[in-house]
């Protein structure tokens, strides 16, 4: 099969012949049908997220089951699924809590060991990893039974894959991480595929005023198709004051969708006294931020990390397809241009220009 592969980095992608393995007994392997570019491939790209190599990116991809491991009986070949990359053990502490976006076992469950490698190329028969577990820049991925979740064929391939990364993440922040109460105020910094997401999560938990902060013309505008209420540009105008004024005081909840220094800082900047910052871009690992400790006891702010938008995916995406279903969750405004395998990394160049939606590979 062909698959896009990450042999250095920094580097690009290289289309390659790879061979997936048949299923273990609690694996699938999936034909696939679409999946997204998402920011975090591109992290992995620049050197900016750990990853070995050679390795097939993409991790927000859906598509058909074409195999079943002998112990699954959840998935049948046929059925449509969406992965992610929260495979879960369902028995560590953190699964039993009801955290299973935090299992401890994830990377256990989503890599083979060396010996027995899930993906090889065929020139050579060198072992390939697959990002996450998932590795969905490729025409067949063999995942986890615990990395899918069976959705409706009624949804397209190409929206259906963008609920397994950007959508859960930045509507789960506003559902199930910060748990936004319908009046309240809420600022999102970045309006690219996760700030979008996390601002029609606002909407529909029913916010008063959803403010959109970017430096981007474009994705302001696209903020607005999200339900963005204000926006305000950060290049033209002092973003923590104008928010501040908007919102009288501070937002009661802000969102930061893009991983920098300085934008973590004004979600913290833009904060009513006595409220939290949710950091849930992905800033690069290793790099510490500087927060303002003291003026933060004196008013009670805090901030928290949200990974993945605190998902609990086998429900989260059955109801957020059935949003979609019900004209109630936009999907078809985040997709922006349907690419093939060779056209990763244009699209990957074309989202270091500021472009606000997505490019999605779509398999024939
Ligand atoms: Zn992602
Ligand atoms: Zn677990």
């Amino acid at each position: 099969m062909k698959a896009a592969v990450l042999e250095t980095i920094p580097g690009q992608v290289t289309v390659d012949d790879l061979m997936v393995d048949n299923p273990g007994p609690n694996e699938i392997v999936i034909r696939t049908e679409a999946c997204g570019l998402c920011h975090s491939d591109l992290h992995v790209m620049l050197g900016d997220l750990p990853s070995p190599v050679p390795s097939v990116l993409g991790h927000e991809a859906c598509g058909i089951v074409e195999a079943v491991g002998t112990a699954v009986t959840e998935f049948a070949p046929g059925d449509r699924v969406v992965t992610c990359l929260n495979a879960f053990c369902d028995t560590c502490r953190e699964c039993r809590a009801g955290r299973s976006w935090l299992c401890v076992n994830r990377n256990s469950l989503r890599q083979r060991p060396a010996n027995n490698p899930s993906l090889v190329r065929n020139a050579d028969g060198a072992a390939v990893t697959a990002m996450a577990g998932l590795g969905g820049f490729a025409e067949m991925m063999l995942v986890h039974r615990s990395a899918a979740v069976k959705v409706s064929p009624d949804i397209p391939a190409d929206r259906a894959a963008l609920l397994g990364c950007a959508v859960i993440t930045g509507v789960g922040s506003v559902f199930n991480a910060a748990k936004v109460k319908a009046g309240s105020t809420v600022a999102v910094i970045g309006a690219g595929g996760i700030g979008c997401n996390i601002i029609q999560g606002a909407v529909l938990a029913g916010a008063e005023r959803v403010i959109a902060v970017d430096l981007h013309p474009e994705k302001l505008e696209l903020a607005r198709t999200f339900g963005a209420t204000d926006v305000v540009n950060g290049a033209e105008v002092d973003a923590i004051g104008t928010v501040v004024e908007l919102t009288q005081g501070g937002a009661d909840y802000t969102f930061e969708a893009i991983g920098l220094e300085s934008t973590i800082q004004q979600a913290i900047g833009m904060l009513r006294v006595g409220q939290t910052a949710y950091m849930v871009g992905v800033a690069p690992v290793g790099r510490p931020v500087g927060i303002p400790a003291g003026q933060m006891v004196l008013t009670g702010r805090g901030v928290q990390g949200v990974f993945m938008g605190s998902n609990h995916f086998p429900t989260d995406i059955p109801m957020l397809a059935n949003l979609y279903l019900q004209g109630r969750l936009k999907l078809d405004e985040l997709v922006d241009e349907h690419i093939g395998l060779d056209g990763v990394n244009a699209g990957y160049e074309r989202m270091q220009t500021g472009v606000a939606a997505r490019s999605v590979i779509v398999f024939d």
